[in-house]
Order: structure tokens, then C-alpha cells, then sequence
């Protein structure tokens, strides 16, 4: 049997755990700076807790929830943090340096792109993580355990989270909640609510329910398509919940929040790229007050879509700032994280045989 991970503990539970072992009250709290604040990497590493302590904490649990097996990239570069989960499976995390567009030229802001599943049911086209189909969803020790890991693993401090990676995180929204709970929480990683971004493919109930959560959590919006027509063809989400619908969630989200939406667009050629289409995108976004981002599609292996040359891409962007909408375009290579967040796990699965026999659809 495997044990819990201790990195899923809140402080009320690791403190009902320690009442429940005789344990005085205050190793909560060292239990807790060592796990999030020190990072330290075993139980026995703990020097100030009794032998005895460490004895129980140590046949009561596991420390941590993912194993790192791989990086991919460099420190100055993007870099693929790939971990094993106590099944086997894997999943990943992409650490971003600055980017200067976003932060300004002398900022050295890191964003981590988290995981929320493994495999994902929602089936994108563009998208690499929707290949393999949707194995289970993570829980909030292995979502939280991603950052965790990514500062240990990189010795620098993690300022902004997309929850982008693989998975619809709206689709695991108990866990995810619970993950931000110790992401935030003050004795636990402490990272600001405003400095993470929700990400979904458009879960028109769940946006609602986190519109009503407490904490002003950023949300982006894959969209893709400006109109039903187009839309589903990319996204088959879209037949459940039409883009008519998912404004309206929108509206209801702003009418929460005052933190600004996201429009996600990845530009397909001959797909989602007509200048039509920019005008209609460009009046959802003035309505609602969104910005938008402009990414162009970056071919993934086994998909068949192309990204639009540079100059489309260029018209696309002009007639949204025209309209007056705060609208961004990376128009550099190589930066695959958004389209295709699943490949590096894919390969490794494939590679072990997993997907071939449990997950293929
Ligand atoms: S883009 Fe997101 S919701 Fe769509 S298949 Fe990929 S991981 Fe799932």
C-alpha cells in the first residue's frame, strides 16, 4: 500500500494527525517549515523533531507525492520537469523564465506551468496531453508537489503558476482547490492568489463555482474559435457548452472579480485564422474586458495542422488592437509549452508501454 504523501497535509489536518499520535501541537509548525520552507528532501532530514517522531511521521507517510526522474532544458531556457507518481504514471511541470514582454526587461519572474491531470478527457485537437485520452486526476499533493519540487530542483523561488499543463484543471476542481490552499496558505508555500492563472478549455459550472471562490485567482479562457462553427472543430467542448453560454459564465465571473480575463488563441491556418474571425474574437474581448494571446500553433508530432506565417499572424493581432483590445503575439520558435504540454510525458509512456495497453482511445 502506498502511504499519503505528507506534502497533501493542511496544517488543521497534519495538527489532528499529530493530537491523534500523542504528539505535542507545535510540531505542527516545524513539521510544516521543513517540509515547505526548508524543503527538505527526507523525513529524516527533520533535526529538531524526536527520533521517535520521525519513526511514526516515517511509517505514516511519504514525504513527497512525485518523484523527479527527468529535466529537459537548461537554467537561461525553458526547462520540462518530468515526475513518477506512486502508479506509475507521469506527469509534468514547464518552468518559464522572465519573460520580458509580460514583466519589463530587467524583471527575472519564473512561472511554473502545472499539471491538474494525467491525460485529459477533453480531446483539443491542437493538443498533445488530449492524444492519449485521460487516465486520473491528481491530487492536491501532487499538484502543490509540483512546485514544490520546482523550486528544490531549480534553487529559485516560483513568483507566478499557470495551471496550463496537462489536464482540465476546472474538471479536478476539489483537488485543485485544495492544492491552492496549501499553495497560498501562509505556513505552506505562501504564494500569492493573484500571481496564479486558471486555465480551461471553457467548464461553464465551474467557472461559475470558482467565480464565487474567495480568493481573486486569475482565469484564461481557451478559446480558439470566435464562433460555434469553428470553435468545434478544435474544441469538442464547445458542443456541451457553446461560446454563447460560456460569455454568459464570463459575465458572471467579471460581475465576482476584478481581476482581468484571458482569452487564449491559438492561431491554425486555414483553421481559426481568418481575419473574420479576429473582428468576432475582437468584439468578446472588448465586451468583456479581456486581453487576449495570440499564440501561434507550433506543429506537434502525429497532428496535422500548420501555424500561419508570421505576417497573417501579424494581420490577425492589428485588427484586435484596432478594436482597442490588449492583445499579445509571440511570434519567436521553439516555445512548444503551450501547444503541446503532453509530449514529454507522452514519449516516456509510450516508451514504457503504459498509454499502449491502459489509456489509448
Ligand atoms: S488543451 Fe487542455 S482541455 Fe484541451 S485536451 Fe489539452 S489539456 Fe485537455
Amino acid at each position: 500500500m502506498t502511504l499519503p504523501a505528507l506534502t497533501g497535509l493542511t496544517p488543521e489536518t497534519l495538527a489532528a494527525w499529530l493530537k491523534e499520535a500523542g504528539e505535542p501541537s507545535f510540531r505542527a509548525n516545524q513539521i510544516l517549515a521543513w517540509v515547505w520552507k526548508k524543503k527538505v528532501t527526507s523525513i529524516g532530514a527533520m533535526t529538531n523533531l524526536p527520533a521517535a517522531l520521525r519513526e511514526k511521521l516515517t511509517s505514516s507517510f511519504r514525504l513527497a507525492a512525485l518523484e523527479h526522474t527527468h529535466t529537459q532544458g537548461s537554467a537561461d531556457t525553458t526547462r520540462k520537469f518530468l515526475f513518477r507518481l506512486h502508479d506509475g504514471r507521469y506527469v509534468e511541470s514547464v518552468l518559464i523564465p522572465a519573460n520580458p514582454a509580460l514583466y519589463g526587461e530587467k524583471s527575472d519572474r519564473r512561472t511554473l506551468c502545472v499539471s491538474s491531470q494525467v491525460g485529459c478527457a477533453y480531446g483539443c485537437k491542437f493538443c498533445a496531453s488530449g492524444l492519449a485520452g485521460f487516465t486520473r486526476n491528481l491530487d492536491a499533493a501532487e499538484i502543490a508537489g509540483q512546485v514544490l519540487a520546482a523550486e528544490q530542483l531549480s534553487g529559485e523561488r516560483v513568483d507566478n503558476l499557470v495551471f496550463m499543463g496537462m489536464g482540465e484543471p476546472l474538471a479536478n476542481l476539489d483537488a485543485l482547490l485544495a492544492a491552492i490552499s496549501l499553495i497560498t496558505g501562509a505556513k505552506t508555500l505562501h504564494l500569492g492568489a493573484r500571481h496564479l492563472t486558471i486555465s480551461t478549455s471553457g467548464l461553464v459550472p465551474q467557472i461559475r463555482q470558482l467565480a464565487e471562490h474567495p480568493q481573486q485567482i486569475r482565469l484564461a479562457i481557451s478559446l480558439h474559435g470566435a464562433t460555434d462553427e469553428v470553435r468545434q472543430q478544435i474544441m469538442p467542448i464547445n458542443r456541451k457548452w457553446p461560446v454563447a453560454e460560456l460569455f454568459e459564465a464570463l459575465d458572471f465571473w467579471n460581475a465576482r472579480n476584478n481581476q482581468k480575463l484571458t482569452l487564449e488563441y491559438i492561431l491554425i491556418q486555414g483553421v481559426n485564422d481568418s481575419l473574420e474571425q479576429a473582428a468576432i474574437l475582437a468584439r468578446h474581448a472588448r465586451r468583456i474586458h479581456a486581453k487576449v494571446n495570440l499564440i501561434p500553433y507550433n506543429t506537434v508530432e502525429g497532428l496535422e495542422w500548420k501555424r500561419p506565417p508570421d505576417i497573417h499572424c501579424r494581420a490577425f493581432r492589428d485588427i484586435l488592437k484596432n478594436a482597442g483590445v490588449s492583445a499579445t503575439l509571440r511570434l519567436e520558435k521553439g516555445g512548444d509549452i503551450d501547444a503541446a504540454c503532453g509530449q514529454l510525458r507522452l514519449k516516456q509512456e509510450l516508451g514504457e508501454g503504459i498509454i499502449a495497453s491502459v489509456d489509448a482511445k
